[in-house]
């Protein structure tokens, strides 16, 4: 079972370990629940325990299990506050608050304006796990979840198109605290819930054998995310990125090329485009999405993906690559780049507009025979496939997020 180690991951400075903290703790005394407690002084409803460095994490679970809050955490004799309570903003967070600027997600606007950095590796923002099912369907391969995070109680706020950090508890195998990975943010500013409180993640599993021991190996991070338990914290940084945002042109054409947990950041745009009503934003345009998975059971998100297509046929087109299932012109496996090759013509067309953007997301090796097969078409127009490709990224309407 999971257990969160938060502050440990968070120090990086051995010489931490001396040292005392004091905890601002709120929610705890009108509980009745302080006896227990080491140091409780009381000031203003705020309980102020001092806890060493090496009892943090334990200290921390112990308190939020009683359904206390913690609202800061300092050095004892010191005088910068560690970051890293879910309710303490970060300098950024804090800096936009006092601008007057409302921290609702609906806010970032102009590209100067889109949030980053609000919570760092040393001072994550602790959620909680809300929700975490399964997406793969009988007969596919591999696991894939679906994954929300409460952010209540925090300033995390984020956009379509970015990603958050996950920090994993424990260490690796140099005894060192584990880094953060990135995951795209797979549901709009407004959360699943649409209350501007959750974050959603799309995740699989990283599943591979050893090269040489030919052991089957398990990667850290997705592991721990895709067993998570309902009710679990996990430590959350971020938002980070700006390559791979939507435009506020309602007319844009979105072309999506996609493989497996690449759906992700179109999974947001395409509930931002279709699945939620908003008073400054009603997508006109085309939104094509082109989705590479191994088998129809991998199509993640398959029921509202096809929903969506059925309801708004005239701005959503659907096109699976199903590379186990299906066949390409020479009889080989469908993958996603066999589809844009049949469609090239169509694509190269609509990438003419000057409202047209083009994302890729998913695995790093989708690139090249994407450009192979749109590298043809432009020939074929008496172009050249990276000179144009250049242009479109000058113009910021070619987006790659790939890994
Ligand atoms: P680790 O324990 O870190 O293991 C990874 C390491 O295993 C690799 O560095 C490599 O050394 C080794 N390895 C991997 N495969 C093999 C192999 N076949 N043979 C030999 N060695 C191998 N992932 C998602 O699931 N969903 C997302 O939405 C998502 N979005 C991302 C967005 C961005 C911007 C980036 C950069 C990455 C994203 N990822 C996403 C990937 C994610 O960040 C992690 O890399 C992934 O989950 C694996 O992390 P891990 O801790 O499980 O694996």
């Amino acid at each position: 079972m999971y257990s969160p180690s938060l502050v440990a991951n968070s120090g990086g400075s051995s010489n931490n370990d001396n040292r005392l903290f004091v905890y601002e703790v709120v929610g705890l005394a009108k509980n009745g629940n302080t006896d227990n407690l080491n140091y409780p002084v009381r000031q203003g409803g705020s309980v102020f325990i001092t806890v060493p460095y090496g009892r943090m994490n334990q200290e921390m679970r112990r308190l939020t299990r009683m359904g206390a809050k913690i609202v800061s955490i300092k050095p004892l004799n010191g005088e910068i506050p560690l970051q890293m309570t879910a309710s303490q903003p970060t300098q950024q967070a804090t800096k936009e608050t006092e601008k007057g600027k409302s921290m609702t997600q609906a806010k970032a606007k102009a590209k100067g304006d889109i949030p980053v950095n609000i919570y760092r590796p040393n001072s994550p923002f602790i959620g909680k796990c809300v929700e975490n099912y399964p997406l793969v369907g009988e007969g596919g391969s591999g696991i894939v979840q679906h994954l929300t995070f409460d952010l209540s109680g925090g300033d995390l706020h984020y956009v379509e198109g970015q990603s958050i950090g996950i920090i994993p508890p424990g260490t690796d195998d140099k005894g060192k605290p584990h880094k953060l990975r990135l995951y795209s943010i797979a549901s709009t500013r407004h959360g699943d819930k649409k209350d501007d409180k959750t974050v959603s993640l799309c995740v699989r599993q990283l599943e591979y054998e050893h090269p040489e021991t030919k052991e089957t190996v398990y990667g850290v991070c997705s592991t721990y995310l895709c067993h998570l338990e309902v009710g679990a914290d996990v430590a959350i940084t971020g938002p980070v990125g700006k390559e791979m945002l939507l435009p506020e042109d309602e007319d844009a054409n979105i072309i999506m090329l996609a493989t497996g947990t690449g759906i992700a950041p179109f999974r947001a745009f395409l509930w931002r485009m279709f699945k939620e009503q908003h008073e400054d934003y009603k997508f006109k345009g085309l939104a094509w999405l082109i989705f590479g998975v191994p088998y129809s059971a991998n199509i993640l998100y398959k029921e509202d993906l096809e929903e969506i297509e059925k309801t708004y046929p005239d701005n959503f087109r659907l096109t699976y690559a199903i590379s186990r299932e299906q066949k390409n012109a020479e009889g080989g496996r469908m993958y996603i780049q066999h589809r844009v090759g049949e469609y090239a013509e169509e694509l190269w067309k609509l990438m003419q507009n000057p409202k047209t953007h083009t994302y890729m997301c998913g695995l790093k090796g989708m690139e090249d025979g994407i450009d192979q097969a749109l590298g043809a078409m432009a020939a074929q127009n008496g172009a050249d496939w990276s000179e144009f490709q250049k242009q479109m990224k000058k113009e910021h309407r070619w987006h790659v997020e790939t890994y």
